[in-house]
């Protein structure tokens, strides 16, 4: 069956993905003088990115004078257990204020202080208020701010565009291809730089906050034309997600319920954060629930405080694992999660801060929470592993491909702490927008796509049009979500590990054989074949890393290695590329060395 013909659109810089990442990218690569061509799935405007919530962390000052990009710094690595790429997490700390004053010159309105600066709120991990945000609906804002930026440069859009392959040839990116969803008309852009900006991988998990767009995109296009992943083992659960009702098992209930001073409880009614404290950092808490009530009062009157955070304010991390404890040990709510209260706060305060969550509440699980608690358990969240960039200019290990964003790797390390992605999406899709642009001028001529590349690409979106009988693909990865919930969750160990690997071996054998009914335009069952072959990629890196990290650090727990061991890990990545044969390679490679002057700004860690 001959496909429709194919579509040619060559550019300077292509950049693949409209979340924050990506519109900076292609701003920051028009601005550079690149002809540039922005794709995404699905609508623009419809991003990843327009769901945060909580905000966006940059050491500004306005509300804590005392914060600065050392101690942003300092909080990033301690946060990600000093596995950051330590460049990035400076360049990320000392960048952030600048580019969300640029945000906010460009139209982004975000909430004040009564002096009528940028208002900053704390967040896990950030030693002070740093988040600016426009209550719980920051992400929209930015996407907006952005995407008013790239529309009037005039970058060319095409949405509802998938990117299926990257080109290449003579060992450099030569550009993608794709196909329109709306009508399954093959396309392809020959361009001199590509920049993936696709964001994480939440999909591949049974319970996620995210969207069906996160299917691993970015990282196996660049996997399989020749990039190395990192750190893959580590994917954060956020402690917070709604357990009921059923439909809506996952969604995310934002940080900045903790933030305003959000309560945890089990069903005795302990708060049981208290107790999940860890020693190295308890210093940094209240020392009781009275010191932890005047840090939330001093916060909601505006005022500073000498009082320390509440115990909820821990990282992602650890207070997933307590939440999973609580669980586990029989003191849970009802639909397995725990109790989480803000409503002892004044009910119009609670509506003004997180109207979201207010309204998210009441519409789907007709709880008012300025009346009672929530609640909430841990949900997929983000992915710290991702693409290996170079810090300086987002390059990947593959001449002419870039990579920006949650699909980036390095950044926050073991852990990332909350708010930290919308800055490094503004600092590194800058960088990376720059990066790209001046490749393409050094590299002058546009490269050459192999026809014999873009046949195959197309010979795989007909063939599971042209099968008669065949697996489905919604059973295929109803059974990898189950496989990587189970087996690869919040706590592993090397059977599990072990056993998820044959299990995604099957799946990777039945995905050869989809059968999908219907024709090209809008079907839903053929868009996700190309999904669930990324989804296989990245759940085996995330499986295959897991298994090689022989001990715990940040999002990575292993049963049967319980502790830190960082004399054997402390200093390594795990690194993930595809072998001669095909197969997929796991190694270790060590972290590149920290300056002294940034070692000083750790203090003890
Ligand atoms: C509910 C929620 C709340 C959050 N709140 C916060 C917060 O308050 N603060 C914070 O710092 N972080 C927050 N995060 C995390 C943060 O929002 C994301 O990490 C970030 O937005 C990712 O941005 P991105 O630009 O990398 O990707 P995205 O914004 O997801 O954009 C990805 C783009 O890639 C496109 N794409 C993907 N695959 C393809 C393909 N094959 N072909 C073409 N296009 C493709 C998509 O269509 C999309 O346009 C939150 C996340 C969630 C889910």
């Amino acid at each position: 069956m001959a496909g429709p013909a194919t579509e040619t659109h060559p550019y300077d810089v292509l950049v693949v993905g409209a979340g924050g990442a990506g519109l900076r990218a292609a701003i920051e690569a028009r601005a550079a003088g690149a002809s540039v061509g922005l794709v995404c799935k699905s609508l623009l405007g419809k991003a990843h990115t327009v769901m945060a919530e909580g905000g966006v962390a940059a050491a500004l000052g306005n509300v804590a004078e005392a914060d600065s990009w050392q101690v942003h710094f300092r909080d990033t690595m301690v946060g990600g257990k000093l596995l950051n790429e330590p460049r990035m997490a400076q360049l990320h700390a000392q960048e952030a204020p600048a580019r969300v004053n640029e945000l906010e010159r460009w139209g982004a309105v975000f909430d004040r202080t009564r002096d009528g600066r940028i208002l900053q709120r704390p967040f896990g991990g950030h030693s002070h208020p740093r988040l600016a945000h426009v209550g719980d609906r920051t992400g929209l804002e930015m996407i907006r701010t952005l995407q008013d930026q790239a529309v009037a440069l005039g970058i060319d859009v095409y949405m509802e565009c998938t990117i299926t392959h990257l080109t290449t040839g003579l060992g450099k990116t030569t550009g993608a291809f794709g196909y329109w969803r709306t009508t399954g008309r093959p396309i392809v852009f020959p361009s001199k730089a590509v920049v993936l900006a696709t964001g994480g991988i939440g999909k591949a998990y049974e319970i996620t906050s995210n969207s069906w767009e996160y299917s691993g995109d970015g990282q196996a296009l660049a996997y399989r034309a020749g990039a190395e992943l990192i750190d893959m083992e580590f994917v954060q659960f956020h402690p917070t997600g709604m357990v009921w009702p059923p439909g809506v098992r996952g969604l995310l209930v934002t940080e900045a319920v903790r933030g305003e001073g959000g309560i945890l409880r089990n069903s005795l009614g302990e708060r049981f954060m208290w107790k999940y404290l860890p020693e190295d950092r308890r210093a940094e808490y209240a020392e009781n629930d009275e010191e932890a009530a005047s840090w939330v009062t001093a916060l909601s009157e505006g005022r500073q405080t000498d009082a320390r955070r509440p115990p909820e304010l821990s990282t992602r991390d650890n207070v997933s694992r307590a939440i999973y404890t609580e669980v586990r040990e029989g003191r849970g709510s009802p639909h397995g999660g725990v109790y989480l209260d803000i409503s002892y706060l004044a009910a119009d305060h609670v509506r003004r801060k997180l109207p979201s969550m207010y309204e998210q509440f009441k519409e789907l699980a007709d709880v008012d929470i300025t009346k009672g608690p929530m609640e909430v358990g841990p949900t997929t969240h983000y992915v710290m592993g991702g693409i290996r960039v170079d810090a300086e200019t987002g390059a990947t290990t593959l001449p002419g491909l870039y990579a920006a964003g949650e699909v980036a790797g390095g950044m926050h390390g073991a852990n990332r702490l909350g708010g930290n992605s919308l800055s490094d999406l503004l600092v590194f899709g800058a960088r990376t927008g720059a990066g790209a642009a001046s490749y393409a001028a050094l590299l002058g001529e546009q490269p050459h796509v192999d026809p014999v590349q873009v046949q195959d690409a197309k010979r795989e979106l007909d063939a599971p049009l042209e099968r008669t009988a065949g697996e489905d693909p919604y059973a295929i990865q109803r059974d990898l979500q189950s496989t990587m919930q189970r087996l690869v969750g919040i706590f592993r160990e090397d059977a599990d590990l072990g056993d998820a690997l044959a299990e995604l071996a099957v799946l990777r054998s039945r995905a050869e054989s989809i059968c999908v009914a219907g024709g090209r335009a809008y079907n839903p069952g053929w868009n996700l074949i190309f999904e669930l072959r990324n989804l296989l990629v990245i759940s085996e890196a995330v499986t295959r890393s897991a298994r090689l990290r022989t001990e715990s650090r940040g999002a990575h727990s292993r049963l049967d290695f319980p502790a830190s061991d960082d004399e054997r890990w402390g200093t390594v990545n795990c690194v993930v590329a595809q072998g001669a044969d095909g197969t997929m390679d796991v190694m270790t490679a060590p972290l590149p060395p920290m300056p002294d002057e940034l070692r000083a700004l750790l203090g003890e860690h």
